[in-house]
């Protein structure tokens, strides 16, 4: 199959195009390389069914060419990571809303068939764990800058559900909770990679609040398992699938395990994460997914327990 993949430089992209190349599929990726790069499909650039265009979601005409000559499409491309959204608002609504309109208006279009992924973060701070995928959207004041993130992909949802309502467009919806792995920057706030890196240069850990607040952490690998099983299912159309571990850990727990699995010297610190952001920040206190629904369509489990991930992101960012 041709896939076409927006945002294929990105962390989860690039392990995607990869994967698909591996099974023998065509890849396109369009990429603007904001905060994917070119040295993360160093690996396949050059493969005869790699394509690649720099080049943003934002311009309608490559998008629409690009889809043109696809059959499925992964729209990965988004503004991402709470640090850069904080530092980004504008970018985090236009590009998150508008870039997504362009490729579903394609791909209605052309007929071609959609998988978007969403976030956890929509779930906002709602309190009621684990989130079922019906559960309501509890989100702070438009004066907390964050949760412009929530809003812009709870709109990208609601767009492709209309889609799929009125023009029949199929499209999947996929709402990915922490994902980490190989790969992943450290500069866009992700907290594994940042703590990683600050034990590796023997900085103080800087845990958020008191660090109680849980996180629960898949592996890439995982996701592109769930993310290759589900575009097989015809009945996963029209609908919305979390994909998620439901191994649940505190954020001071995290920081602890870093810091004895890297053997570093570095303690500790705990900050007011206002302190860092100018303003509009604001966290969530527990994050767990209920994954029932993904586990009944496509028999979904994690293979990855948080510790392997932690060995394997040290392992790979200690190089
Ligand atoms: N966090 C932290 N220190 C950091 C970065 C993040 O304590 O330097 C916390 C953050 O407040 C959140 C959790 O780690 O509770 C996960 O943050 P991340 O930005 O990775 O993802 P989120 O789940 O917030 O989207």
């Amino acid at each position: 199959m041709k896939f076409l993949i927006t945002g294929g430089c990105g962390f989860i992209g690039s392990h995607l195009a990869e994967r698909l190349l591996a099974d023998n599929h065509e890849v396109s990726v369009i990429d603007d390389l904001s905060t994917g790069n070119l040295e993360n499909v160093s690996g396949i650039h050059g493969k005869k069914n790699f394509h690649l265009v720099v080049d943003t979601v934002m311009n309608e005409v490559m998008v629409s060419e690009l889809v043109e000559e696809s059959d499925f499409v992964f729209h990965l491309a988004a503004v991402v990571g709470v640090k850069r959204v904080m530092e980004n608002p504008v970018d985090s609504v236009v590009i998150n809303v508008e870039g997504t309109y362009n490729v579903l208006k394609s791909c209605a279009r052309f007929k071609r068939k959609i998988l978007i992924a969403s976030t956890s973060e929509v779930y906002g701070k709602n309190e009621r764990i684990p989130f079922g995928e019906d559960a309501d959207i509890i989100i702070g004041s438009t004066r907390k800058k964050r949760w412009s993130y929530a809003c812009a992909k709870a709109m990208d949802e609601f767009l492709a559900l209309a889609y799929h309502e009125e023009k029949g467009l199929p499209v999947i919806i996929v709402r990915l909770f922490n994902t980490v792995g190989p790969r992943q920057s450290d500069r866009y706030g992700m907290v594994i990679p940042r703590f990683i890196s600050q034990a590796l240069s023997k900085s103080p850990l800087t845990v958020f609040g008191d660090g109680m607040q849980t996180r629960c952490f898949i592996h890439v690998a995982d996701v592109l398992e769930a993310l290759i099983s589900i575009i097989g299912q015809e009945k996963a159309f029209g609908d919305v699938f979390n994909i998620g571990s439901s191994e649940e850990i505190t954020i001071k727990d995290l920081a602890s395990r870093i810091i004895r699995m890297t053997g570093s010297s570095s303690r500790i610190e705990f900050v007011d994460p206002g302190s860092l952001y100018k303003s509009g920040f604001e966290d969530m206190n527990r994050r767990v997914p209920d994954t029932s629904k993904i586990r009944d369509l496509i028999g979904f489990t994690t293979r990855y327990k948080t510790d392997d991930i932690l060995r394997e992101c040290i392992e790979g960012m200690s190089k």
